[in-house]
């Protein structure tokens, strides 16, 4: 499943959780985020990748020393935080 990153735009306040990033999964036909789930602000997709060839492990990794928080989709709309 591809993974996406989000950050918040440049130049908008975001918070937190945006400020630093976070990653979704998403199907690859489901549409890109366009606001941050906790503050609403304005979201980019900097980077994705495809989670073939990378252990989930070793992208959990990758991630966590990026510092980006994880989200799972749990309804439309609503995330789960993984961590
Ligand atoms: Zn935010």
């Amino acid at each position: 499943m591809p993974i996406y990153i989000y950050k918040v735009k440049e130049g908008l306040r975001g918070c937190k959780f945006c400020k630093e990033g976070f990653e979704v999964f998403q199907k690859i036909n489901e549409e890109p985020l366009k606001r941050c789930p906790k503050c609403g602000e304005e979201v980019i997709r900097i980077f994705s990748s495809f989670s073939v060839g990378f252990s989930k492990t070793g992208l959990d990794r990758r991630a966590k020393e990026k510092g980006f928080h994880k989200l799972k989709k749990v309804d439309k709309g609503k995330y789960e935080k993984l961590y």
